[in-house]
């Protein structure tokens, strides 16, 4: 499906998490990336998605570019590393907590798990709780436990009105998906630990690098939803979204991290070149 020529200047990332050597599934969505913008005459910028400081390594940082500059795909302007930028994922939090949007939610994962099944309409995967009060909160600061930020829904149904039920985006080839943010009730935005989520740090960084398109892996569409929520919520553009097919292995399963043989490194010193993976991916 081809990218609209009327565009005056498309922008799109590539925005990988060092959490492991980037395997030929990267490869396929890194030249869906790459295709796009060449089609459209537009730039790539690379984005180092890194929040997860217990799971990101510089070693696997190194490894993308070195990748990447193997596969021949360059990027546009600097590269934007997540874990330089927490100051900037906290300003959003604090917008958002100044509108009530967002609450300190003290279960535990299997607390949240246990409500998940009581729920009235039988278990659904969206937890919805509610803030403390302020005591409540306060004390239990003071003691030192665990919370996470969630955004309310109800809150946020409140704050858009009706705009809320006309909430969606484009996704090039099928046209407008209407979103589904009740899918995911009040998703975890940063833990008193964690200073922000992948969902408000690659919807804030998509703003902000004025993002036209987002080419990603279709096991991204689902999250969609909520980052057109907090569109919506925070004043940002929603750019037009292109989910790809993921690439499947001989058995029908995505590859992983995990899939050691089939990390761009371990193809590279097999004896692959970059046109064999191109070839693999079915990419032109
Ligand atoms: N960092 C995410 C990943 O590596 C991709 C995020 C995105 O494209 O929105 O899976």
């Amino acid at each position: 499906m081809g990218l609209s020529g009327a565009m005056a200047q498309l922008r799109t990332r590539f925005a990988p998490s060092p959490t492991g050597y980037l395997h030929i599934g990267h490869a396929a969505s890194a030249f869906h990336v790459w295709a796009a913008a060449q089609e459209a005459g537009g730039d790539v910028v690379l984005r180092i998605e890194d929040i997860d400081q217990t799971r990101c390594r510089p070693e696997f940082e190194d490894a993308i570019y070195e990748d990447l500059a193997w596969l021949g795909l360059e990027w546009t302007g600097g590269i934007r590393r997540q874990s330089n930028h927490y100051e900037d994922y906290a300003k959003v939090l604090d917008a958002l907590a100044a509108r009530g949007l967002v609450y300190r939610c003290f279960r535990t994962r299997k607390e949240v798990l246990s409500e998940i099944d009581r729920a009235p309409h039988g278990a659904s995967a969206a937890f919805i709780g509610e803030p403390l009060s302020n005591d409540e909160e306060n004390a239990r600061i003071r003691r030192g436990e665990a919370y996470a930020w969630r955004l309310s829904l109800t809150r946020a149904k409140d704050a858009l009105g009706p705009t809320f039920e006309t909430l969606g985006f484009s996704e090039e080839g099928k046209g407008w998906q209407e979103a589904d943010p009740d899918a995911f009730g009040d998703v975890v935005l940063a833990r008193k630990d964690i200073p922000t989520s992948y969902h408000l740090a690659t919807t804030h960084d998509d703003a902000l690098q004025a993002m036209t398109h987002i080419i990603r892996g279709e096991d991204l569409f689902a999250s969609t939803s909520i980052h057109v929520l907090l569109q919506a919520l925070m004043g940002w553009p929603t750019p037009i979204y292109r989910h790809h097919d993921l690439l499947l292995d001989e058995h029908g399963k995505r590859f992983a991290k995990r899939d050691k043989s089939r990390t761009l490194r371990a193809m590279r010193e097999d004896g692959f070149t970059p046109a064999n993976i191109r070839h693999l991916t079915g990419a032109k």
